[in-house]
């Protein structure tokens, strides 16, 4: 297992962007991590059309920065009358990455057409959703494999099925995965975040059934007890209750070798200092993780 106490370069570590995202726009984010040794980042979509696409890639050009991912694609579910808008959103998200010089996009594959994309009509047909989320991927990634883009696939926790993701396990994201690329050429993984999947029971076995091939970005922080709040109530690794180097073990068991991305959504982080909240995460990444 790689030593991380002793990354003086911090060369396995990722800001993602959204950690900070109340501090300030993408290129005081960006400087931010320079100031601290950073070098891996991964920015979200919004933070990127806020300074424009010319102008990140630029930044991240300059700042000899790298990507661990590009937040993110996916919202599948819709109803008719916005599934080509849909599309041709996830088409420009693939297209945004590959210009960013992203390792993979990250995709979050909507819960009911409402809540994954609002104005599209109500419907609680979360069987329909499912089934929308794997016509809609498939999709996506005969334009992501022609793009040269590998899509990864992020299991949210069953508690955000409504809003955000349909697909809650990581053995359901590797189901879609074999559904849809069955031969493991078409650059279709896994994006795992350790707050998402820490609860389940197949956890281990199911992080053995990924591969190296499939497992494209490991996300970190922790479970906080209580949680308050599931979307911005994440806690800084250390504060909960997730055995992030057991987790972490096992993925290097794979043969991961990529950066590990803290991926802190919070209120109270977003409250603090920028410089506060990189040091704390440069601490706990040495000490914790
Ligand atoms: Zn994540």
């Amino acid at each position: 297992m790689r030593d991380l106490a002793a990354d003086e370069t911090l060369q396995f570590l990722s800001l993602n962007t959204g950690t900070v995202r109340k501090q300030g726009g993408l290129l005081a984010i960006l400087d931010a991590a320079a100031r601290h040794g950073i070098s891996n980042v991964a920015p979200w979509r919004d933070q990127v059309h806020e300074i424009g696409l010319e102008r990140a890639v630029r930044a991240v050009h300059d700042g000899g920065l790298r990507l661990s991912g590009y937040c993110r694609g996916g919202l599948f579910p819709t109803d008719d009358a916005h599934r080509i808008e849909v599309r041709d959103d996830n088409r420009r998200a693939v297209d945004e990455a590959v210009a960013l010089g992203a390792p993979c996009l990250v995709i979050v594959v909507g819960g009911l057409p409402h809540f994954a994309r609002p104005g599209s009509a109500a419907s609680c047909d979360l069987a329909g959703a499912r089934a929308q989320v794997a016509d809609g991927l498939a999709e996506m990634l005969a334009y992501a494999e022609t793009a040269g883009m590998p899509l990864a696939l992020e299991p949210l926790h069953p508690m955000m099925a409504a809003e955000r993701s349909c697909v809650c396990t990581l053995r359901q994201a590797l189901d879609l995965c074999d559904a849809i690329d069955p031969s493991r050429s078409r650059g279709l993984g896994i994006a795992l975040d350790v707050y998402h999947v820490w609860w389940d029971t197949e956890i281990l076995s199911q992080i053995a059934r990924v591969g190296a091939d499939r497992m494209l970005t490991f996300h970190l922080c922790d479970w906080l007890v209580p949680t308050m709040s599931v979307l911005s109530g994440r806690g800084m690794m250390g504060d909960g209750v997730i055995e992030i180097r057991k987790l972490r073990a096992a993925v290097e068991a794979l043969g991961f070798n990529g950066a590990y991305e803290v991926e802190v959504l919070s209120d109270h982080w977003w409250s603090r200092q920028i410089d506060e909240v990189l040091s704390v995460i440069i601490e706990r990444y040495r000490t914790v993780c």
